[in-house]
């Protein structure tokens, strides 16, 4: 007889128990600080985990296409509730199967096709959602971008006021996936509104820090917010979007279903109101606090060591270290840092080459090893580690330092345990 319901994956696949068993080990083993990655709670784990994967629904709670939906109403009227207490808005919407999906969302209610998008430049620190060419965004509307000031490296909102004259976007996004710095929404709604355009925020990276009152809200200077639950806000892979906007969510509801998905995922919904509620608690705003500690002392030691930081540091979780002093690409970096175990990403900054190869940036964040536990402490030593490792990248010469760097990785792995049995 078939043991469909008793056999775990361990039994029945190798292949994949052994990756699954492999990646769990990667991630006690390795400090990670690629800028978009968090560790999520047991509990989540739990949710995303459950029989409530089977149920296929469409629509929304109270008005499905099909029948037996009324726990899964109960998961996703308690995410939209939670969502809304959290960020301080009328409306939301929870389906979104990711960040990106939440744009294309907006976009198909706000946009017609060749309308013109002003977003911030992704060597900026940008997102490829935001009117990349290789993106729909970027082929089914006409994007523009504003970049950074090149001297502060920080958005210089005259600036942009200027070229918002100019273009007449019908959208404006502020937002971004490498962006260190505090965005002025309140200026930047100004701008929008004195142009005629819509003023869309999209703070996938830093919703966390918004729940936790360590970064200012985009509300009530946004028309519409998007942003993910996975990143700071340390819940499952999918997205939010959220309005005050009474008469757009209606046309929303639809333009997420059935304008850009079919049925929800029913259990991710179950563990975006877990991490919701979460992030309404207390120590959900300490870990905020933390993590805006931890990236100013890793930006602060990783000066003192010589690096250029782009603009100077940060007000996020996030660091943005230019390598082209050093004389190195990011990816270099990102390969040397690898083999003592810590997980980051090259990445673009400002004026940077258009050939990913060549960039000279390398992206910290600190939300998932700030979820292990490491404060202050921990980050000034990390912050060492890294500079040595990136100077004997530099120097050529990598062999003893990466072994002892990897042993002091080793033993704050050991320190900080994560799904501790
Ligand atoms: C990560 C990110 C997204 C995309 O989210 P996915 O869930 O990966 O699709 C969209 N916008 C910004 C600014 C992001 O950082």
């Amino acid at each position: 007889m078939s043991r469909h319901f008793e056999n775990p994956v361990r039994m029945t696949d190798p292949v994949v128990a052994e990756a699954l068993a492999n990646e769990k080990k990667r991630q006690q083993d390795q400090i990670e600080l690629i800028a978009s990655e968090n560790i999520v709670s047991r509990a989540v784990l739990d949710a995303l985990g459950h029989e409530m994967t089977n149920k296929t629904l469409e629509g929304y709670p109270g008005n499905r296409f099909h029948g037996g939906g009324q726990f899964v109403d109960v998961v996703e009227q308690a995410a939209i509730d939670r969502a809304r207490e959290l960020f301080g808005c009328d409306y939301a919407n929870v389906q979104p199967h990711s960040g990106s999906q939440a744009n294309l969302a907006v976009f198909f209610l706000l946009l017609k096709p060749g309308d013109r998008v002003l977003s911030l430049d992704l060597a900026a620190g940008g997102h490829l959602s935001h009117g990349l060419k290789a993106n729909l965004s970027g082929r089914w509307f006409e994007p523009h971008h504003y970049g950074v000031d090149a001297e502060s490296e920080v958005i210089d909102c005259d600036a942009l006021e200027k070229l918002a004259e100019e273009i007449r976007p019908k959208l404006l996004i502020a937002g971004g996936s490498a962006y260190p710095r505090e965005i002025d929404f309140e200026r930047m709604g100004q701008i929008a509104r004195k142009v005629g355009a819509h003023f869309h925020v999209d703070m996938a990276h830093i919703a966390g820090l918004v729940a936790a009152g360590v970064h200012p809200s985009p509300f009530p200077h946004a028309d519409i917010v998007t942003c993910t639950t996975t990143k700071t806000l340390r819940g499952p892979r999918g997205g939010l979007i959220l309005t005050n906007n009474e008469d757009w969510f209606k046309r929303l509801q639809s333009a997420v279903f059935p304008g850009v998905q079919g049925s929800i995922h029913s259990q991710v919904l179950a563990a975006k109101a877990v991490c919701l509620a979460e992030a309404l608690t207390d120590e959900f705003k300490d870990y905020g606090a933390q993590v805006k500690a931890n990236a100013a002392k890793l930006a602060e030691t990783l000066q003192s060591r010589g690096l250029r930081i782009v603009s100077g540091g940060t007000d996020t979780h996030l660091v943005l270290v230019d390598l082209s002093p050093k004389g190195i690409t990011g990816k270099r970096a990102e390969v040397v840092l690898e083999k003592a175990n810590i997980t980051t990403n090259k990445n673009a900054i400002p004026n940077d080459s258009t050939r990913p190869p060549e960039w000279v940036g390398l992206r910290l964040g600190v939300s998932a090893a700030t979820t292990r536990g490491m404060k202050e402490a921990e980050f000034d030593q990390l912050a060492n580690v890294i500079a040595d490792l990136i100077e004997a990248e530099a120097a050529g010469d990598t062999g003893a330092t990466i072994l002892r760097c990897k042993a002091s990785v080793a033993a704050l792995c050991k320190s900080f345990l994560i799904y501790p049995t």
